[in-house]
């Protein structure tokens, strides 16, 4: 899930004035650990529903298996009652948010049909930390212009991943997805960004999808990130249905949205919401880049 800028400027001016500085939270190895263990849990989760995107499926189907297998591994749905500054609940487990929404939509049982695209983004607490993440699925069969911008937007995230090294910034991230981002002309949604994350689901740092490098932040060891692009076939004004949560975007064009939660480790960035077996071939992939 993402954070909203603007509740998060006001959210961080005031922990500013309270505590003169700004608190990024840098995780020891035992908590490394147990984000480790709910980044896989939720890959699991994410990579069952991605095979679930069918015609014909609805949202609410969707979100029971999702809450179920969170349940079913001891974990907690985070997003379940989650009411940031005085809002409504939310009341799914996941956001499933088809077409022109961007994030935050509501699980409905309208089937979904062969040309959408839908955003799935979820989040579960397991062992006190949080893991985060999200993809865009098409339904059926999908036109080129959709293929791609979903395509982008995964491209998108693995360049902001590919920044979190060390002593780079967080200015660094944004950067990267911006340009690439704006060599396909896609609005790049502003209203909504990434954020570090752990005990809690949204932490400092704000990791908007645009910006300079050698800007913002220092990125250090320990450091956890959710990135999320979240790039408009249009402009990427928004708004909020009246629902209060569901944003879509202004001129009613498609969205895709993308998401990882990953530990900055002193080798690179570690990515956590893979699953055992994407971990694996990930390794393998790197051995055989070395070896060639
Ligand atoms: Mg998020």
């Amino acid at each position: 899930m993402t954070t909203g800028s603007k509740i998060g400027v006001v959210f961080s001016k005031a922990f500013h004035i309270l505590t003169g500085k700004k608190m990024i939270i840098a995780k020891s190895q035992k908590d490394l650990d147990k984000m480790r263990a709910v980044g896989e849990l939720i890959a699991d989760v994410r990579e069952a529903l991605r095979v679930m995107v069918v015609p014909g499926v609805t949202t609410l189907e969707l979100n029971a298996v999702a809450e179920k297998m969170m349940r079913d591994a001891g974990s907690i749905p985070t997003f379940i009652g989650y009411a940031p500054h005085g809002m409504i609940p939310f009341p799914f487990a996941i956001c499933a948010s088809v077409n022109e929404a961007i994030v935050h939509g509501f699980s409905t049982a309208i089937p979904l049909k062969d040309g959408d695209v839908v955003s799935l983004d979820m989040a579960c607490t397991y062992h006190g930390f949080v893991g985060d993440t999200a993809m865009t699925v098409p339904v059926g069969d999908v036109s080129d212009e959709l293929k791609q911008l979903i395509r982008v937007t995964e491209e998108c995230l693995a360049f902001g991943i590919e920044q979190c090294h060390i002593n780079n910034r967080v200015g660094d991230i944004g950067a990267v997805i911006q340009q690439h981002a704006e060599n396909f002309g896609y609005g790049i949604v502003r209203d909504y960004t990434g954020h570090g994350i752990g005990r809690s689901m949204h932490e400092a740092p704000q990791i908007p999808n645009y910006g300079r490098q050698g800007t913002k932040e220092k990125i250090r060891a320990g450091y956890c990130f959710a990135i999320e692009p979240m790039l408009n076939l249009g402009t990427h004004e928004t708004k909020t249905l009246a629902d209060k949560w569901t944003v879509v975007t202004k001129d009613g064009k498609a969205s895709a949205h993308a998401e990882h939660t990953l530990a900055v480790t002193p080798d690179g960035p570690e990515i956590l919401t893979l699953t055992k077996a994407q971990k694996l071939a990930l390794k393998k992939g790197k051995t055989e880049t070395v070896a060639a």
